[in-house]
């Protein structure tokens, strides 16, 4: 942690103390609060001539809403404009935390047996991650003890091997327990019986609570300073705050910087589309 220098540091901790102070309400403020906090902390004392012009112009519209990454940004270059310091270096890219719901992947094979032969998973909406989509078809899953899960809904394209990813809250209502796996890592894991229009596909296992995980392109490994398979601290703010300890990182070329964490998490630290959230060695 020594290239954090102690000003850089101080002027972190006021960020953030700033950040955490504005009132916001679900994904955005109005800009008059967001202003009057500005003031507050004695900004406008020290701000440019033509900034001050473009805040005042701002604030002078209560319709005009900021979301939090601009507000952070302004913030952020006051701060470090007050101390006479140069910009930290930025993330190259902008760090997304979502919530994955439950799903599974199949095989051609799979797909085929619950919707019949030379069927193709039919895209439905495009996922962050390059070329991964959510389809429309979904299959009812069928635990050990008869309980269903019905509508999960299959990611594409198909891969070589059957994967469902489910909540432990699903786990649950299924009356069975999941283990905590990376995902592909399924040997020894739990099965269950899939139901499509067309037929039945029995998984021999395979269902997983997937291990909290951050895929990353190389070059946001390079920022952060780790490798493929290390694990990272995932901090959420809010006040719902709490920090994910074992967020494992992967790395791929094809990977954009996206956490995934399950329904359950994402529940129990309050994520928010605007929620704030820092990775952290
Ligand atoms: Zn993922």
């Amino acid at each position: 942690m020594e290239w954090i220098s102690e000003s850089r540091l101080i002027a972190e901790t006021f960020l953030f103390l700033v950040i955490d102070f504005l009132p916001f309400s679900d994904q955005t403020i109005t800009v008059t609060r967001f202003w009057r906090n500005l003031v507050f902390f004695g900004f406008l004392l020290t701000k440019p001539k033509k900034q001050r012009k473009v805040l005042l112009h701002m604030s002078s519209s209560t319709q005009s809403q900021v979301n939090r990454e601009i507000i952070e940004r302004l913030v952020r270059e006051q701060v470090y404009a007050a101390l006479k310091k140069p910009m930290p270096r930025q993330s190259p890219n902008k760090l997304l935390v979502n919530i994955s719901a439950r799903h599974c992947h199949l095989t051609q094979e799979a797909v085929e047996a619950l919707f019949g032969p030379g069927y193709q998973l039919q895209p439905m909406k495009d996922l962050y991650q390059h070329g991964q989509y959510a389809a429309k078809e979904t299959v009812t899953l069928i635990g050990p003890r008869s309980r269903v899960i019905s509508n999960l809904r299959i990611l594409g394209p198909c891969r070589n091997l059957n994967q469902v990813e489910l909540a432990y809250t699903d786990s649950i209502t299924l009356g069975f327990d999941i283990p905590v796996k990376m995902s592909g890592d399924i040997a020894g894991t739990p099965g269950g019986m899939l139901m499509g229009p067309h037929g039945y596909f029995e998984l021999k296992e395979g269902i997983i609570r997937a291990q909290p995980h951050v895929h990353m392109h190389p070059d946001d490994a390079d920022f952060y300073g780790v490798k493929h398979l290390d694990t990272m601290k995932l901090k959420v703010h809010g006040p719902l705050a709490m920090t994910f300890d074992n967020l494992v990182v992967r790395v791929d070329s094809t990977f954009k910087l996206e956490v995934h964490i399950d329904t359950d998490e994402g529940n129990a630290c309050g994520l928010k589309p605007d929620t704030f959230c820092e990775l952290t060695k």
